[in-house]
C-alpha cells in the first residue's frame, strides 16, 4: 500500500514467491474508489504475462496470491485473492495455510443457509468476517479469525486498508516491510523484498494484526489471547528460498547447519557429496563442508518442469523424476556418492534418483536426508500425503533403504535438527515428524489422513 504501481509491484512479488505455489495467481488493486481485479489458472508469467493488464490495474494499494492447493481443488473459481461485497463495502482477501476446523464451520453455516462459490478456507473467513457485528474492518477480521482454528498468514485490502495478520502461533510466516520513502509492503517471504529493492523490515508477529491506512498511518494489534508460537519447521527445511529471511532467520543459515548436523550424525565414506536440485542444495553444501568430500553437481534439474507436470498418478510421477532430474554420467562414474536430499516423504523420488544414479555408474549410492522422517501428515498447510503414503509412517530407515535401493540412508534426528543454533527460540512445530499437533485437530477435520 500506498505505492502508485501496486499492481506491478505485487506481480513482482509473486513472482519471487511463485515456489510457494504454481496453481494459479491473482491479483486485486484499489485506487481508493475502484477496485480492479485479474486472476488465472497456472504461473505467474501465464497468467500475467505480456504486462498489459497493469496498465488497468490503476491504484496505490494491492494484494496478490499464488495458489499452492492444501484445501478445495484447482479451479478457476478457487483462484484467490478473493473479493466480495457486504455490508461494510468492499474487501478482498488472500490466505496462506490451512484452517482445521473449516470443514465443521463450513457445514454449521451451510446449514443455516449460507452458500459458498468455491471449496476454500478463505471464502469461509470471508463469510464469518461479513456476519460479524462488530464496527470496525479490523474488528470483523479479529472476530472473524478468532472462530477458525489452524495456520493462516493472511491480507485484506479495503478501499482505505491493507490488514496483515498471522495466527496467534504464527506457523506460516509473513514478513513487513516498510521503506523509509513510505508506503507498506508485506510478503510471505522477504525474498520477495529483494526484488523490488525494499528493506527487510521485520517479520509479523504471531499474532499480530498489522493495518496500514490509505492516510499512510499504521497500527499493530493482538486480538488473540496469547498461546506459544510454533512457526513451522518445514519452511526452513523445504519450502522458503533459501535467500529468504522468515521468522527473523536466515533460511540459507539453518538449511546448511542442517547439513552440517547430517555429516557429523551420519558419516559416510564417499567421494562426491551431490544434491537434488534446487531444494537440497543448500543442505548439501553444508554436508561436503563438514565432511570434507567435494560438492559436485552431479544431477542437472531441468527447470521448465514445473509441480504442475507431476501428476498424482503413481506411474506419472515416477516419470515426472525422469523428466526434472538427469545425471552427469562423467561425474558419478565409478564414484561412491553421497546424494543429499532435503527430505523423504513418498520415497518415490528417492528411488527414482539412484536408480538413475546408479545407471550413470556409481559404485555406491548413500542417501542422507536433511530433515527427521515425515511420518505424520501436514495439517497447516504444507501438502503432505495420509501417513499410508508416507514410507517413514511404516517402513524402519533399513527397509526404506531397501525400497529406494541405497547402500545406507541417514535421516537428521528430531533432536539433533531441534539443536541447531539459530533457530527460533519460542517453539516450533514439527508435526510432520513428531506427531506432536500445536493446534488441536480433534474434530474430525482429517480423520481420513490417520487411516
Ligand atoms: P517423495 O519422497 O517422492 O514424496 O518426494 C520427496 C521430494 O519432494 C524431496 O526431494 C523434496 O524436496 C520434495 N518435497 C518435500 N515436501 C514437498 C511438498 N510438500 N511438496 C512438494 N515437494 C516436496
Amino acid at each position: 500500500m500506498g505505492f502508485p504501481e501496486s499492481a506491478m509491484m505485487t506481480y513482482m512479488g509473486l513472482y519471487a514467491l511463485q515456489h510457494r505455489g504454481q496453481e494459479s495467481a491473482g491479483i486485486v488493486a484499489s485506487d481508493g474508489k475502484k477496485t480492479r481485479e485479474k486472476r488465472g489458472l497456472g504461473l505467474v508469467s501465464d497468467v500475467f504475462g505480456d504486462g498489459t493488464h497493469f496498465e488497468e490495474m490503476k491504484g496505490d494499494a494491492a494484494i496478490g496470491h499464488v495458489r499452492y492447493s492444501t484445501t478445495g481443488s484447482t479451479t478457476f473459481a478457487n483462484i484467490q485473492p478473493f473479493l466480495i461485497n457486504y455490508k461494510r463495502g468492499q474487501i478482498a482477501g488472500a490466505h496462506n495455510g490451512n484452517l482445521v476446523n473449516g470443514a465443521v464451520l463450513r457445514e454449521q453455516m451451510e446449514n443455516t443457509g449460507s452458500i459458498f462459490r468455491t471449496t476454500t478456507d478463505t471464502e469461509l473467513i470471508l463469510h464469518l468476517l461479513a456476519r460479524s457485528p462488530k464496527k470496525t474492518t479490523p474488528e470483523a477480521i479479529a472476530d472473524a479469525l478468532s472462530q477458525v482454528r489452524g495456520a493462516y498468514s493472511m491480507v485484506f485490502l479495503t478501499h482505505r486498508q491493507l490488514i496483515a495478520v498471522r495466527d496467534p502461533r504464527g506457523v506460516r510466516p509473513l514478513c513487513l516491510s516498510q521503506p523509509p520513502g513510505g508506503g507498506v509492503v508485506v510478503a510471505s517471504e522477504s525474498c520477495a523484498f529483494d526484488l523490488l529493492s525494499l528493506p527487510h523490515g521485520r517479520s509479523l508477529e504471531p499474532g499480530e494484526m498489522f493495518v496500514a491506512d490509505r492516510d499512510g498511518t499504521t497500527e499493530s494489534f493482538f486480538p488473540f489471547k496469547e498461546v506459544k508460537p510454533a512457526p513451522c519447521i518445514f519452511e526452513f527445511i523445504y519450502f522458503s528460498r533459501p535467500d529468504s529471511r522468515i521468522f527473523e532467520v536466515n533460511v540459507d543459515k539453518i538449511r546448511r547447519r542442517m547439513g552440517h548436523k547430517l555429516a557429523q550424525e551420519n558419516p559416510v565414506e564417499a567421494d562426491i557429496v551431490i544434491s537434488v536440485p534446487d531444494s537440497s542444495n543448500t543442505a548439501a553444501l553444508g554436508f561436503a563442508n563438514e565432511s570434507g568430500i567435494d560438492f559436485e553437481f552431479g544431477l542437472i534439474r531441468n527447470h521448465y518442469v514445473g509441480r504442475t507436470f507431476i501428476q498424482p498418478k503413481q506411474n506419472v510421477r515416477d516419470f515426472g523424476a525422469r523428466v526434472k532430474y538427469n545425471p552427469v554420467r562423467g561425474i558419478l562414474k565409478n564414484k561412491r556418492v553421497v546424494v543429499v536430499d532435503d527430505s523423504i516423504v513418498r520415497g518415490t523420488t528417492s528411488k527414482k534418483l539412484i536408480d538413475m544414479i546408479r545407471e550413470a555408474g556409481a559404485s555406491e549410492v548413500h542417501m542422507r536426508v536433511a530433515s527427521p522422517p515425515v511420518r505424520f501428515p501436514c495439517f497447516y498447510g504444507i501438502d503432505t500425503p495420509t501417513r499410508e503414503q508416507l514410507i517413514a509412517s511404516h517402513s524402519s530407515v533399513e527397509d526404506t533403504a531397501r525400497f529406494i535401493g541405497a547402500d545406507s540412508l541417514g535421516y537428521l534426528s528430531l533432536e539433533n535438527m531441534l539443536s541447531i543454533k539459530g533457530l527460533p527460540k519460542t517453539g516450533l512445530c514439527t508435526a510432520c515428524f513428531s506427531g506432536e499437533y500445536p493446534i488441536d485437530i480433534d474434530d474430525g477435520c482429517s480423520k481420513k489422513a490417520f487411516e
